[in-house]
């Protein structure tokens, strides 16, 4: 059962490095990077493909990544 999530996209959204499909920008609720931004895959959940919204970010491993 898939959700639609609306949300405003800017217009710079980098394309998701696991399917290539556009990104939107949202907030983490859980995990180390609760309150903070990040780049989150269109298509999740059927992706879920993930960036740092700054890729100066030291993200090097997945479980560094927020959870959705
Ligand atoms: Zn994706």
């Amino acid at each position: 059962m898939d959700k639609k999530i609306t949300l405003k996209e800017p217009k710079e959204s980098p394309l998701c490095p696991k399917c290539g499909a556009a990104m939107t920008r949202r907030t983490a609720r859980k995990g180390p990077m609760t309150g903070y931004d990040f780049w989150g895959c269109k298509r999740y959940p059927r992706c879920k493909g993930t960036r740092p919204l700054y890729e100066k970010s030291q993200v090097s491993s997945k479980e560094a990544l927020p959870e959705f």
